[in-house]
């Protein structure tokens, strides 16, 4: 087919090459999930339901991907960051950008009705994605800082302004007036002695949001139930990641965590994500 006359089109395909040596962090977001999120019934502030699907998808997309080494979720978003020697496709951009967005989306849609048994998908969801590349590993500790700390600010507002309706009896436009210019201090009073809500003690799923990294660990494995069975819940990590069971360890698999990874503690037991 190469030497027909039409073929000249193809150099207007210019070539897209990531920049070698360097760290590429892919971003994925919900289009309109605010709706997707209002007409499939998500429970507010937060469906477990909706960010176990998400977890769920990213696991498997990490598993497709062995250059994924790091993924972290909250609400409709997901960050993926692949080592720096990566290949990958030649490193070309679109394809990269577009073959995972679209395979997470797939999995989305192929695991839903798992999560939500009792709705059925109303329309087709679908995910943008961007690719950004850094140079260092003060940028992309910076990163996930910066995700994690939306997370927590994200959350908070959204646990008071929704304990405010549910347990208030405000409406939207109230909440949103009660909250604002309020500082954090502020919301945990008001979460605290109106609604005798601990905000610290609210699942750590929630506030820290979802790790998954590729670890060695001696969990048991359960395929038919991946997504729950690896669950290490709480900000401190627990003995399967410990320095015993790194190695013993039977197998290295992809472990869920809702831990703290703005810190040092994080990074400093995983040297071999940031290599
Ligand atoms: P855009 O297309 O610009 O991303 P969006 O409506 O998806 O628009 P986001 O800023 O991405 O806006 O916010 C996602 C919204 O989806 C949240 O504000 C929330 O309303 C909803 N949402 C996502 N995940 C959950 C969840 N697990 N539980 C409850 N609501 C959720
Ligand atoms: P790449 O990931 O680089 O796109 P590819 O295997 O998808 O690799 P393409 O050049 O896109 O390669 O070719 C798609 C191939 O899929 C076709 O060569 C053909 O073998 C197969 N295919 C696609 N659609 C059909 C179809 N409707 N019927 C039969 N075969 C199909
Ligand atoms: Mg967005
Ligand atoms: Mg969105
Ligand atoms: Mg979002
Ligand atoms: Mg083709
Ligand atoms: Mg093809």
């Amino acid at each position: 087919m190469a030497g027909t006359r039409f073929a000249y089109v193809r150099k207007f395909e210019l070539p897209d090459p990531l920049l070698p040596g360097t760290f590429i962090l892919l971003r994925l977001d919900g289009h309109s999930f605010h709706r997707f999120s209002d007409t499939h019934g998500f429970s507010k502030p937060n469906d477990s339901r909706a960010l176990e699907l998400m977890d769920h998808a990213a696991r498997s997309l990490m598993e497709e991907y062995s250059d994924i080494v790091l993924g972290f979720g909250e609400s409709d978003e997901y960050s993926f960051l692949l080592r720096k020697t990566a290949t990958l496709y030649n490193r070309r951009r679109s394809k990269i950008t577009s073959t995972l967005c679209s395979l997470f989306t797939a999995l989305y849609v192929m695991h839903w009705p798992a999560y939500f048994p009792d709705v059925p998908l109303r329309y087709a969801p679908s995910f943008d994605a961007r690719i950004v590349l850094y140079p260092s590993v003060r940028e992309i500790r910076d990163y996930f800082s910066w995700r994690q700390a939306d997370t927590h600010i994200n959350n908070l507002y959204n646990t008071a302004f929704w304990a405010l309706v549910q347990q208030g009896g405000k409406t939207t436009k109230e909440a949103h007036e009660t909250l604002r210019g309020t500082v954090s201090s502020q919301k945990h009073e008001i979460l605290f002695s109106q609604f005798g809500i601990n905000y610290n003690a609210l699942p750590s799923q929630f506030r820290k949001g979802s790790v998954l990294v590729w670890e060695k660990t001696s969990i048991p494995y359960n395929p038919s139930n991946c997504s729950a069975s690896q669950v290490l819940d709480g900000e401190n990590e627990t003995d399967a990641n410990d320095q015993e069971g790194q190695e013993k360890g039977a197998s290295t698999r992809i472990t869920l965590l809702h831990c703290d990874i703005i810190g040092d503690e994080f990074w400093n037991r995983r040297p071999y994500i940031l290599k």
